[in-house]
């Protein structure tokens, strides 16, 4: 287990020019049966948008060959604009990472593509035409180039929403951190998703205003909220309304992220502690929307524990920015 998780940090650390590549993990894809998610899963869409459709179930992919890597470099500059393959997309800064001496490399989520990963020509210079636009939690407006590497390359860049009264106050950065890296883990593929890409952006449009509400920001219903829309959108919500061993009704004593959710007392054995009030502010996170987030402290932590046990068992990977104890 342990080893199965430091493999994990690595990519959070390791900047592009490192060399290297993250440590496959062995595939533990769960499949979380349709039937078990579509009461949920409506109750959670309704709050989303009325015109969303079902997520497909278990598509969470783990986090392999993603980090970021050596490109081919061209001569010159490559800011002005190129034919053919510029794309104009929406956009939310994961993630940026020092790269030669005046680039970023960024992650970036898209509404066109989803994960993509980019490089900032000279945004470190004091007169670079980005400024400070593509820090992350920035909502932006790209132009992108895909050139023949792995990495796109930033043409242009508009501010959508600054998002600066987030980054500028501690405790909305560190609860925002933590968001951003749950999106880093969870959403690894070049592929369109207006949905986690609306969940994302209402997620730090929040972010904005946000009180301080929780001891420690992972303990923060918002981003409690946001994870579990997260983990729904990625097919792996648990499931809490009967024993997901045996199918029980109840009483439910504990979570198994093997099974997928809540167990009784018969088929806990191996079980994570989950009380009455643990499942019940679980799923009133679930079933509103991410602006009426609360949760009691108790059932924070307790919520806290099944996102983060879902990540280890279902991605192998733990959040950096979540302090674990325990
Ligand atoms: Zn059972």
């Amino acid at each position: 287990m342990t080893g199965r998780r430091n493999s994990n940090y690595q990519d959070l650390r390791h900047g592009p020019t490192s060399g290297e590549i993250e440590e496959p993990l062995p595939e533990m894809r769960v499949v979380v049966q349709a039937d078990l998610l579509v009461g949920k899963a409506l109750l959670v869409e309704e709050r989303f948008r009325p015109d969303a459709v079902a997520a497909p179930p278990g598509c969470v992919h783990l986090d392999l060959g993603h980090a970021p890597r050596p490109f081919p470099t061209r001569p010159g500059s490559t800011l002005e604009p190129m034919a053919g393959r510029g794309y104009k997309t929406e956009a939310v800064v994961l993630r940026s990472i020092r790269f030669a001496e005046a680039d970023r490399v960024l992650h970036i989520y898209t509404l066109e593509r989803g994960r993509v990963g980019a490089v900032a020509k000279g945004i470190r210079r004091t007169k670079s035409r980005f400024g400070a636009r593509l820090e992350p939690l920035s909502h932006v407006e790209l132009m992108l180039h895909q050139g023949s590497g792995e990495l796109a390359t930033v043409t242009g860049a508009q501010l959508v929403r600054p998002h600066s009264d987030a980054r500028e106050h501690p405790y909305r950065l560190a609860v925002g951190l933590v968001g951003l890296e749950a999106m880093l883990r969870l959403f690894t593929e070049q592929e369109r998703n207006p949905r986690a890409f609306e969940v994302l952006t209402r997620f730090l449009d929040l972010l904005d205003e946000a009180e301080a509400r929780a001891e420690e920001p992972a303990l923060d219903p918002l981003v409690l909220s946001f994870q579990l829309k997260l983990l729904w959108l990625s097919g792996y919500l648990p499931h809490l309304t009967s024993c997901a061993e045996c199918g029980a009704e109840g009483p439910l004593v504990g979570y198994s992220p093997r099974a997928g959710g809540a167990v009784c007392e018969r088929c806990g054995a191996d079980s994570l502690p989950l009380s009455a009030g643990g499942i019940s502010g679980i799923e009133g996170l679930l079933g509103s929307p991410l602006a009426d987030a609360q949760i009691s402290k108790p059932a924070a932590r307790e919520a806290l524990r099944v996102i983060t046990s879902s990540y280890e068992y279902h991605g192998g990977f733990r959040l950096r920015t979540v302090a674990t104890r325990g």
